[in-house]
């Protein structure tokens, strides 16, 4: 049976444009967090908002009990910004329910899956008086933006918010109505590359032929990169690297994922990439080389002849388990440096960076979240990882040493981040089920 008024909430919730980038909203967003921090009262927890520098962070807490487990529950109330409006069929702010979905920024991302929580939590304390287990839910507003504040935070607070596990419903599902279980992310290291040539743009009719070109020579290093198969060649690149489990290889092969669909959504006519290994693999559990970005020389219309004094290349690393990102950015600044034509300099600055991660979706949390999803759903729960990175799971690792459950609730089709965002309200239902699933069984 639905509850009426947990849609209601949904929709107060989704009002607030809480988006956190841009300063002309942060009173919105200050609104948000106090709605938010009122309805964790309201559903039975203690609750406090904490300044940062930047936003808040809402928390809200049972009152915790010797010898039971902790659980943290993170989230986000901010969102991206709505732009381009004029693509929106209804106000981003002003949420619309259309044939079984709510259309609102922030409504799979993430109000919807962090609300589901709170309510799943409000329904036992409200039948049963307590919770099973220890709870400490964490709402940040900056997620949107890097979550500049949140490491300090977890630092400053690390005893009150120690806990023996994460969940975190912010990824997605690989189709309705299948649970999905991501239990690896990929890790990210990047970098930005100039190549210097003559100090000045010359002449090429005067001096080519005898001056190294910097946008020929940086072509010829970031080729250097991969074989013709698109293997990195990168020295020592794959040392580190985990091999993909054979349970792993299984598990993916059964999964109602295939390479069409992967076409169809990228507009690829093939795939192309590392020889021996499928789609998913290269995609959830194969480092990568990426070159994002390439430019020198003129760009206008028509023709000019002339020689740049430089040009820039802007790359960035997939990275996986045991990969550190730091050694993979110095193999390659190495292997850039050996590859250089005469009469270039190269320089390399490097971005930022985050390890992968990776938890035992056997271990007795894991097997906690599987059993969850198989009732909520119905159907044994897809374990897959996924390529991208959030790379404040890692930062829970390192500073409360706790594994992350990641049991998102987002479709392919909701259009996160994008116009006409939407959540289906039957996820945001079962989001419901699965919080009080997964606190009854990590209370087993
Ligand atoms: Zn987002």
């Amino acid at each position: 049976m639905m509850n009426e008024e947990h849609l209601k909430d949904l929709i107060t919730y989704l009002k607030f444009p809480s988006i956190s980038t841009d300063s002309s909203y942060s009173n919105d967003v200050k609104d948000c967090a106090e709605w938010l921090t009122n309805k964790m009262i309201d559903k039975g927890l203690e609750s406090q908002i904490y300044e940062t520098p930047g936003h808040p962070i809402v928390v809200g807490k049972n009152k915790h009990r010797e010898g039971l487990p902790t659980v943290m529950i993170y989230g986000h109330y901010d969102v991206q910004p709505a732009d381009p409006l004029d693509l929106w069929e209804s106000p981003p702010f002003e949420p619309r329910i259309d044939e079984g979905k709510i259309y609102a920024r922030g409504s799979t991302d993430n109000k919807g899956q962090n609300l589901a929580h709170l309510l799943g939590l409000g329904e036992i304390i409200n039948e049963e008086g307590e919770l099973p287990v220890n709870v400490i839910l964490l709402v940040e507003g900056e997620e949107e933006i890097g979550s500049p504040n949140l490491g300090p935070f977890l630092e400053k607070y690390r005893d009150e918010l120690s806990c023996d596990v994460i969940a975190v419903s912010d990824t997605g599902m690989i189709g309705p109505g299948i649970g999905t279980f991501t239990y690896g992310l990929r890790g990210i290291a990047c970098m930005e590359v100039t190549l210097h040539g003559p100090s000045t743009d010359l002449h090429s009719g005067v001096f080519g032929g005898s001056i190294a070109n910097p946008s020929t020579a940086i072509a010829r290093i970031i080729s250097s990169l991969h074989d013709s198969d698109g293997k990195i060649q990168v020295p020592g690149f794959y040392d580190d690297v985990r091999e993909i489990q054979e349970w792993e290889r299984d598990a993916w092969a059964s999964l109602p994922v295939n390479e069409a669909e992967t076409l169809e959504l990228t507009g690829s006519s093939e795939l192309f990439g590392e020889k021996g290994f499928t789609d998913a693999e290269r995609r959830w559990a194969r480092p990568t080389a990426e070159l994002n970005g390439i430019g020198g020389g003129y760009q206008g219309e028509g023709s000019k002849t002339v020689i740049p004094s430089k040009s820039f290349a802007k790359l960035s690393f997939r990275l996986v388990p045991d990969q550190d990102p730091e050694k993979i950015l110095k193999l390659v600044q190495e292997h850039l440096e050996s590859h250089l034509t005469p009469g270039t300099r190269i320089e390399c600055e490097f971005g930022h960076s985050g390890k992968a991660y990776l938890m035992d979706p056997q271990s007795d949390y894991g097997k906690a979240a599987q059993n969850a999803l198989r009732e909520t759903f119905g159907c044994e729960p897809a374990l897959i990882r996924e390529g991208g990175s959030i790379p404040i799971v890692q930062t829970f690792k390192d500073v409360l040493g706790a594994d992350t459950l990641l049991l998102g609730l987002a479709l392919p089709d909701c259009q996160i981040h994008a116009p006409n965002e939407n959540f289906l309200i039957k996820n945001f239902y079962d989001g419901i089920r699965l919080n009080r699933l997964l606190i009854k069984e990590i209370s087993n």
